[in-house]
């Protein structure tokens, strides 16, 4: 049956002469796969470049097999500024790096789809501070949010000093350190602003007043978060201009 649908270009590469191949992230299909057959000489069905970052409409042949056959293709938005920027192309190389990493094929989510269209609207707007609220609300979207009510091996509430184990993803009370390698102190203040981004809408998380060092503490854990799970690097860079961003 032939579907219609809108989606980001994540990854694309030549295939033969004339056609494409492409990851894309779409609304109602989730990742998909696609091959653009003579996509460089059927201008008529083909009214985009397929560019990084390009939100376009696809028609396209949902099959069995990994490869889906598309159509025609159109372009909605190019999001051009964020190849202009290198702080903004940064900033939406992590969030479509999310998307390709850790999504698999066809695990529909719209609202993973409406997040990443809303955080890449205002990345392309200069507010960088979006990725940091994305990365958030994308762990919970896709079901793997660290923990932060208790301790993530006992179970109890916290009242002492808390720590943050990446390895398991949540916070461990003092007692279940010695059952983890992976663990680090983390603040009461950084916690809890986590756990306020995680379980509050976007409007709402945007408005979140930050410290400098709560904000470094919250990169620091999904930083080694993202890494350890997903082997995805938030360099350096990125973050003190991240930082810097937010701050602004
Ligand atoms: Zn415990």
């Amino acid at each position: 049956m032939i579907e219609k649908d809108i989606g980001f270009i994540l990854k694309r590469f030549n295939y033969g002469e004339t056609s494409v191949i492409a990851i894309i992230y779409s609304k109602r299909f989730g990742k998909i796969k696609g091959i653009f057959k003579g996509f460089y000489t059927r201008k008529k069905e083909f009214s985009t470049t397929l560019d990084i970052f390009s939100l376009n409409e696809f028609v396209f042949y949902p099959k069995e097999s990994e490869i889906w056959l598309v159509s025609e293709a159109e372009l909605i938005d190019g999001f051009s500024r964020l190849g202009k920027d290198l702080e903004m192309a940064k900033a939406a190389g992590i969030v479509f790096n999310m998307l390709d990493k850790a999504m698999e094929l066809w695990d529909q989510n719209q609202y993973i789809f409406d997040l990443a269209l809303r955080s890449i609207t205002l990345i392309e707007k200069g507010k960088t501070k979006a990725l940091f609220l994305f990365l958030i609300k994308f762990l919970t979207l896709a079901g793997i949010k660290p923990e932060l009510n208790h301790c993530i091996i006992c179970q109890s509430l916290i009242s002492g000093p808390l720590f943050f184990s990446t390895s398991r993803g949540g916070l461990l009370c003092r007692g279940c350190c010695g059952k983890d390698q992976s663990y680090k102190p983390v603040s009461r203040e950084a916690s809890k602003t986590f756990s306020y981004i995680q379980n509050n809408s976007l409007a709402a998380a945007g408005r979140v007043a930050l410290s400098p060092r709560c904000q470094e503490e919250i990169l620091n854990i999904i930083g080694k978060f993202l890494e350890y799970h997903f082997n995805i690097s938030l360099t350096g860079q990125t973050r003190g201009g991240l930082k810097a961003a937010a701050l602004a």
